[in-house]
């Protein structure tokens, strides 16, 4: 037997993107901003399990870090575990070691809705090998009746945001969940079910200042201010150009993207998967951390970002979807997108149980 530690970098996939948002002909000098791709691993197939070097985990067996459960296994059945060739064996123990350190979060799922006691659970989904299975053509990353089914019920509960590194109409065209926050590009690009108050002032000083531009339409999406210009003559793009222009210099922290035929006003964030969390949480009223409790679930390189910002708030819990192990800084793990499924589907359930109870009391 071969030993199975071949990494594949999924190059063909939606995953490796490279986002670029910088227009040449734009009405406004933009600032070009690169996202550099993620890189996803994935197993080879047939194998038993599949692992990716991990320096960090073969150090730690070395030193004597080995999971009790193996030491137990091989207390008890000395003779079968030898009988186990080295590369297997070992490859047993890294998944093991990193299991113990990353539980599955349905075997941790009684930790997870305990912790949850008297906050708001906020649920983050990825999209691509979360929601939907990695395939090939990008264009075909489908999710399942069952997984969309679960994932509204899920948004009935908890407020529910796809935070993904696709650009969010492509996403939005998968998953078609009105009730849902959808932060794409790594959270450049978001979109919420209502409209908040937060720009306000941003779009009455907008409308204001384009009224005089026929067929200028401004509107107040949650996360930013658009500002339509396909009704307007070519005439007027420059007026127009100026009147927002001089909207901007009274906002320094609000930046300006465009679209086809849209200008976009929204807050100056070095964007990644973790300043999305951040902002979602605080503009959909949960800046105060005590009342909340973020769940994230990814399995992108690109995720780690918004995991991070989980251990460093000291506050929910990310959950890694990955059959193999790997340098994460989650602190649960899922197999693969039917335990995703299964996962929210007991959260659902559990939601709906506690809601009966108190409803009794
Ligand atoms: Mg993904």
């Amino acid at each position: 037997m071969t030993k199975q530690n071949v990494v594949v970098a999924e190059t063909k996939s939606g995953l490796a993107i490279t986002v670029s948002v910088s227009n040449s002909s734009s009405l406004f000098s933009t600032v070009g901003h690169q996202i550099k791709p993620p890189v996803v691993t994935t197993p080879t197939a047939g194998g038993y399990i599949a692992i990716s070097p991990n320096k960090q985990l073969l150090k730690k067996l070395e030193t004597g870090g080995m999971n009790a459960w193996v030491e137990s296994m091989r207390a008890s059945s000395p003779t079968h575990i030898k009988s186990i060739p080295t590369s297997l064996s070992s490859s047993i123990q890294d998944y093991t070691s990193w299991m113990h350190h990353h539980p599955s979060a349905l075997n941790m799922f009684e930790q997870i809705t305990s912790a949850s006691k008297g906050k708001q659970i906020v649920m983050f989904l990825d999209y691509d090998g979360t929601l939907s299975p990695i395939v090939e053509d990008p264009d075909r990353a489908f999710m399942s009746e069952g997984m969309r089914r679960v994932v509204k019920n899920v948004a009935r509960y908890f407020p529910t945001a796809i935070v993904t590194g696709r650009c969010r109409d492509k996403v939005y065209s998968f998953v078609r969940l009105t009730e849902l926050y959808y932060a794409g590009s790594h959270g450049m690009d978001i979109k919420g079910p209502s409209k908040s108050s937060k720009n306000k002032k941003v779009y009455k000083a907008l409308v204001e200042r384009t009224k005089s531009i026929p067929g200028a339409k401004v509107e107040n999406n949650k996360f930013c201010v658009s500002v339509h210009f396909r009704c307007v003559d070519e005439k007027s793009w420059s007026p127009l150009a100026d009147q927002v222009k001089s909207v901007l210099k009274e906002y320094p922290k609000l930046t300006l993207t465009q679209g086809r035929k849209v200008l976009e006003i929204r807050p100056t964030i070095k964007w990644d998967k973790g300043k999305a969390l951040e902002f979602l949480l605080e503009s959909l009223g949960f800046a105060n951390r005590n009342n909340v409790l973020p769940l994230y679930i990814g399995d992108d390189r690109t995720d780690e970002d918004a995991f991070k910002v989980l251990r460093k708030r000291r506050q929910g819990f990310g959950i890694l979807v990955s059959k193999t192990p790997k340098e994460t800084s989650a602190s649960y793990s899922l197999q693969e997108p039917s335990e995703v499924m299964d996962f929210l589907h007991r959260l659902v359930e559990w939601k709906k149980v506690s809601l009966q109870s108190q409803s009794r009391v």
